[in-house]
């Protein structure tokens, strides 16, 4: 048994190559502290690690288990942040909403942001760390945040990240006012199929109703009462869900932009709030 005849265990169960080769190197990594490095070096693995490493890539074919629960981490934006069932594995679509909040977030000098389903807490933590702006997180689960404030506590970023259970809203007090609101909600329509390992994620995480637009409509109904003059309202987009979200988006908001992803599908959408007259 080696690296290579364990790295086919995996692209025999259907997991694509590079895919395979991915996952072999965060298991290895996590369990065995064995790095590219060491790879590079010629190190040897003891036969107990192979062992070790086996019975995880076993674990991963035979419940279809994303490899991020396996280890209990993901990578998002430079930062490793505890993950479990109970909450989303970040994206790196999400990437592009955090860039360009970061990017507002500097070039205007904002300080205080809403981070509306914040699971992990990884929009969150990665804004407070990158920017001198406070994030303050909700969920609507205590589970999702929980891991948040480890997220936290791991990213040494107490008071300028901070969570609060709330359904949207609920809990936002009348007089708290934001200069960005954004969320990457729930978007994918009830109903939709999805991959094995998706189905292990949190489903409040992953399915809104109205054909996925549910969340975006209750955020939008309700933004512009928290967000300051001139304040913005940003989304991560499901996949042809653009021009609906825009279009509610119109009535009360301005300057509105798409930003595709790599893939070419638009992915992030954002607006300044109209001023009232
Ligand atoms: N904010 C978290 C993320 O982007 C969780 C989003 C969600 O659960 N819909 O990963």
């Amino acid at each position: 048994m080696n690296i290579q005849t364990i790295t086919k265990l995996l692209t025999d169960a259907g997991i694509e190559e590079n895919e395979a080769r991915v996952e072999i190197k965060m298991l290895l990594e996590h369990f065995c502290k064995y790095t590219e490095l060491d790879k590079a070096k010629g190190k040897v693995l003891e036969e107990e690690q192979l062992e070790y490493l086996e019975n995880k890539v076993m674990e991963r074919i035979r419940d279809r288990k994303p490899v991020q629960y396996i280890i209990g981490e993901a990578y998002f934006m430079g930062e490793y942040f505890k993950v479990t069932p109970d909450v989303l594995i970040p994206r790196d679509e999400t990437e592009i909403l955090v860039r360009e909040a970061i990017e507002i977030i500097r070039g205007n000098g904002l300080k205080d942001v809403l981070d509306i389903g914040t699971g992990s807490g990884c929009i969150a933590c990665t804004i407070a760390k990158q920017t001198d702006a406070v994030v303050l997180g909700i969920d609507i689960s205590s589970d999702a945040l929980r891991i948040a404030l480890d997220n936290v506590t791991r990213l040494g970023i107490n008071n300028r990240a901070v969570f609060r259970k709330s359904n949207l809203f609920e809990k936002i007090r009348e007089e708290e006012r934001f200069d960005i609101i954004l969320s990457n909600p729930p978007y994918i329509p009830k109903g939709t199929a999805l991959q094995q390992e998706v189905c292990h994620e949190p489903q409040i995480a992953l399915f809104a109703d109205d054909g996925g637009l549910e969340f975006y409509k209750k955020i939008i109904r309700r933004a512009p009462e928290y967000l300051k003059p001139e304040g913005w309202l940003m989304f991560e987009l499901g996949m042809g869900e653009a021009e609906s979200v825009k279009n509610l988006m119109k009535k009360e908001f301005k300057d509105i932009i798409v930003v595709k992803d790599l893939a070419g599908i638009d992915r992030v959408i954002y607006g300044k709030v109209k001023t009232k007259d």
